[in-house]
C-alpha cells in the first residue's frame, strides 16, 4: 500500500540528506566515510546561549508562546536588523519559525497561486524547487555560469520576469556557490524589479556572516530601499552561532505578508520551542565574539579545500562566502574507473567517491546544474585534511579512456 500522495510523490527528498544518510549507513557497516555533504556547522551552540536556554527550562518559559513569538526574540531581531544590516522594522514585521525552512515553506503554501512562477537563479539551495514546486507554483530555473560567478544578472532578469513571476529567490552568499552580489549587483537587479510591481523578492541571507578576504554581505533592502515593501529577508540562527538543531529561524518584510506566516504557522507548528526562541534572543543580542571565531576557522579550512582542489583536475571559483566550494568536475566525466566502469556524470562521480574514496560530497544536479560537486567544509580542520587527502587520491585513480 502507498501511503504517498501524488503531490508528495511529485518532490525528491532533500539530497544532501539523502548523500548524508548513505555515509551514515555505510559508516553502520563498518566502513570509514568523511562526509562533505551536509550544511551543518561542527562547532558547538556557544555558551552563553545554552545557559539562556537553561535558564528559560527552569524558569518556565516552557508553554507555547503564539506564532509571533516572544517579545524578548522579537525585539533583538529588531535590534540585530538595525545593527547589523541597517534596517528599521517594526514589530508586526517580523516573522518567526522552525528554521527559515519552515518561513520559506509558509511563504510559498501561503502565497503562491496555481498559475504563478518563481525565478530561481541556478546553482540554487536545492529545497527551493521543491518547495515551489509542492505549492503549486512554477519553478523557472536560470541557469548562472562560472563565467558570472554564478550571479543573475539584470538582464537575464529582466528577459525572464513575465507577467506570472511572483518571486524572485535570490541567496545571498549562495548555497551551493559561496557567491556574494556585491551592492552594485543588488542595486542593478533592483533596477530591473523597480519596473515590475508584480514581483516580490525574496532575500536568504542566512549564511551573511560566514564570509572571506574582506567581503562585504549587503542586504538587499538596504542596497534597494525602494524594494522594501515587496522583500523577504529570510535569515536565522542555524548558520551564523551552530544552532542548526535549535530549528529557529526569522525573517522581515511587509507586515500583511507577515500576517499570512503567522496565519499558517498556527495551523502547524504553532510556534517554535519557546525555549529555542530564548536561546536565540541571547544569540542576537549576546556576545558576538563567536562570528569571529567562526570565520577565522572556515577561513583556514577553506584554505586548505583550495590547496587540495588545486591538486587536482576541478575547477573552482573561491567562494567568498558561505562554508561550500562547488567546482565543476566535468574533467573526470567520461573517465574509467580501475574495473573499467565509464564515470558517466557527476552524479556518477560522487558515488564513486563514495563507495571508493569514503567521502560523501553532493553532485551539483542537485542544484541544478550537472558537472559540479558541493563540497562543505563545515567541518574539522582534521577531519578535512583526511577527506581532502582520500579524495585527491581517489580522483586520480580515474584515467582517461
Ligand atoms: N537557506 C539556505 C540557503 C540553507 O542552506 C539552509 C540550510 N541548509 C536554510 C535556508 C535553512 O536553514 P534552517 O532551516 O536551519 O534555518
Amino acid at each position: 500500500m502507498s501511503f504517498e500522495n501524488a503531490r508528495t510523490a511529485g518532490i525528491r527528498l532533500s539530497a544532501s540528506m539523502a548523500a548524508s544518510m548513505r555515509a551514515t549507513a555505510l559508516r553502520a557497516q563498518g566502513r570509514t566515510v568523511f562526509d562533505l555533504s551536509l550544511g551543518e556547522p561542527d562547532f558547538n551552540t556557544p555558551e552563553p546561549i545554552v545557559q539562556a536556554a537553561l535558564d528559560a527550562m527552569q524558569a518556565g518559559l516552557t508553554h507555547y508562546t503564539g506564532p509571533s513569538g516572544l517579545a524578548v526574540l522579537k525585539e533583538a531581531i529588531i535590534r540585530k536588523f538595525a545593527r547589523e544590516n541597517g534596517l528599521t522594522y517594526k514589530a508586526d514585521e517580523i516573522a518567526i519559525g522552525v528554521g527559515a525552512k519552515q518561513i520559506l515553506f509558509d511563504l510559498f503554501m501561503g502565497s503562491l497561486n496555481p498559475d504563478d512562477s518563481v525565478l530561481i537563479p541556478a546553482p540554487f539551495w536545492l529545497s527551493y524547487r521543491d518547495m515551489v514546486e509542492y505549492n503549486g507554483g512554477q519553478a523557472v530555473l536560470l541557469p548562472c555560469g562560472a563565467e558570472t560567478n554564478f550571479k543573475l544578472s539584470p538582464e537575464r532578469l529582466a528577459a525572464a520576469i513575465t507577467p506570472q513571476t511572483r518571486w524572485l529567490m535570490l541567496n545571498n552568499p549562495s548555497n551551493p556557490s559561496g557567491a556574494v552580489y556585491t551592492r552594485a549587483e543588488l542595486e542593478g537587479l533592483g533596477a530591473v524589479l523597480e519596473r515590475h510591481p508584480q514581483v516580490c523578492i525574496m532575500s536568504d541571507e542566512i549564511y551573511e556572516h560566514i564570509r572571506f578576504e574582506g567581503v562585504e554581505v549587503c542586504s538587499f533592502p538596504k542596497a534597494c530601499p525602494a524594494l522594501k515593501d515587496r522583500t523577504l529577508v529570510v535569515n536565522g540562527v542555524s548558520k551564523a552561532y551552530a544552532m542548526t538543531g535549535w530549528r529557529l529561524g526569522y525573517a522581515a518584510g511587509p507586515a500583511a505578508l507577515i500576517r499570512v506566516l503567522n496565519k499558517l504557522e498556527s495551523q502547524t507548528t504553532t510556534c517554535p520551542s519557546s525555549i529555542s526562541q530564548v536561546a536565540a534572543a541571547a544569540a542576537l543580542d549576546g556576545p558576538q565574539d563567536f562570528l569571529a571565531t567562526a570565520q577565522a576557522a572556515y577561513t583556514r579550512r577553506r584554505a586548505l579545500v583550495l590547496e587540495a582542489l588545486a591538486q587536482t583536475e576541478l575547477r573552482v571559483v573561491p567562494p567568498d562566502g558561505a562554508f561550500y566550494v562547488f567546482p565543476e568536475c566535468s574533467a573526470y566525466i567520461g573517465r574509467q574507473t580501475p574495473d573499467g566502469r565509464t564515470i558517466g556524470d557527476d552524479i556518477a562521480l560522487a558515488d564513486y567517491l563514495l563507495d571508493e574514496g569514503g567521502v560523501a560530497v553532493v553532485p551539483g544536479q542537485a542544484f541544478g546544474v550537472g558537472n559540479y560537486l558541493r563540497l562543505s567544509f563545515a567541518t574539522s580542520e582534521e577531519n578535512l585534511r583526511t577527506a581532502l587527502a582520500a579524495m585527491v587520491a581517489c580522483l586520480s585513480t580515474l584515467k582517461k579512456g
